[in-house]
């Protein structure tokens, strides 16, 4: 979708999706079109939240203490790990011209502290927990605990990899680590668990019964704090919930496979919608998005496409731009001069097409500053939507 920094192309071919796995099919049941560039590897277009990398790197961490990888070290050999997992994510954020402004990520996150002592002390607890559930001699034959289980059903339509599957007396549990908060408000202001992540534990709930003939006794969402917490379940609605991801990636597949124009194929897979557009890094190149944002509401992201009108240079050093978005002139003040932070707008003269994302209200409605994820693009194709005022 990008051919250079700061530069958009036409959307990339859409694939058809192979097995659906558990994170795919809550995902389409948002949007669609999200899951198949998810699936297909599309390139990112905005940056990715510090939060969100730092939860990757929380997970490799838990992920290698659950197979025993970090057996036996002490709490500062584990934190020494988790400072080698860190340096290898922020190389990669580095690499990317949309990331590495957001580097080192403790500069970026506010209690990164908290989050690392937090990783560090469940990577801890679970390397004894893997230590003691080993099998006989150290066996991992024998081990009651197995992590990134992969599991498909019979028939291919579906599968994915178990965070850990560890045997019981009664039979195994399935876990599902999460680096992140694991609740979310339910009925009665009562918190409970995320309806994502409970859906996925029943996919691969379901999956597992299908490639092992042996459901699981329990489910349990791990977070990072705190003791596993069960999700209550039952067989059919986890055949259920497996039957109809299935259905949706055929549907999903047929308007991929179908002759009509790659346009009608966007529109008719995407659900644009503010909260799911707000997480979406491929909302720069994203023509149903840009259609179905309304002018005037407070919560769509603040994205502008215009004309560029004017660049200048202020007395701080820091960059004004002035944009013509259908007949209103917006300005964009506080902008870096960095050429690598905004290669769109060192790039760009007047005249041009510009694409904004993720700007920062400036007090007004025509008035915008830049924030950490603002991107801008060269737009080659002239979309004009009016701003969205936060
Ligand atoms: S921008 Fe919105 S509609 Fe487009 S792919 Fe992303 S989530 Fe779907």
């Amino acid at each position: 979708m990008s051919v250079g920094p700061g530069f958009l192309e036409p959307a990339p071919p859409l694939r058809a999706l192979g097995p659906v796995s558990p994170s795919h099919a809550v995902g389409l049941t948002l949007c669609a079109l999200r899951e198949v560039w998810t699936a297909s590897r599309a390139p990112h277009l905005l940056p990715l939240t510090p939060a969100a990398r730092l939860g990757i790197v929380a997970h490799r961490l838990l992920e290698e203490s659950g197979r025993g990888l970090l057996n036996g070290l002490t709490s500062d050999r584990i934190s020494a790990r988790w400072d080698e997992i860190l340096r290898r994510a922020e190389e990669d954020a580095s690499r990317s011209w949309l990331d590495r402004h957001l580097v080192p990520l403790a500069g970026s996150i506010p209690d990164f502290e908290v989050r690392k002592l937090r990783a560090i002390a469940r990577a801890s607890a679970l390397a004894n927990e893997a230590t003691r559930t080993l099998g006989e001699g150290g066996s991992r034959a024998h081990a009651t605990w197995r992590v990134e289980v992969p599991v498909a059903t019979p028939d291919g339509s579906a599968a994915g990899r178990i965070d850990a599957v560890v045997r019981t007396l009664d039979g195994p549990v399935i876990r599902d680590y999460k680096s992140g908060a694991i609740h979310e408000a339910g009925g009665a202001g009562q918190l409970e668990i995320k309806g994502a992540f409970s859906v996925q534990l029943k996919l691969y709930a379901a999956i597992y019964a299908a490639m092992t003939g042996t459901w699981p006794v329990r489910l349990e969402v791990v977070p990072l704090v705190g003791a596993p917490e069960s999700v209550p379940f039952s067989r059919e609605e986890c055949v259920r919930l497996l039957s109809d991801a299935v259905r949706h990636r055929d549907q999903v597949n047929r308007i991929i496979e179908s002759e009509a124009p790659i346009a009608m194929k966007m529109s008719c897979l995407a659900s644009p919608s503010p909260s799911t557009c707000a997480f979406c890094p491929y909302r720069p190149g994203c023509r149903p998005y840009t259609d179905a944002i309304k002018p005037n509401t407070d919560s769509w992201p603040i994205d502008a496409r215009g004309r560029l009108v004017e660049k200048k240079t202020l007395g701080s050093g820091r960059e004004l731009l002035t944009l013509e978005v259908h007949s209103s002139t917006i300005r964009i003040r506080g902008l870096s001069p960095s050429p690598s932070r905004h290669p769109a707008v060192n790039a760009s003269v007047a005249g041009d097409n510009l694409a904004a994302f993720n700007l920062r209200s400036g007090g007004g409605q025509t008035s915008f500053t830049e924030g950490p994820f603002t991107v801008f693009y060269v737009d080659p194709d002239q979309y004009s939507q009016p701003l969205q005022p936060q």
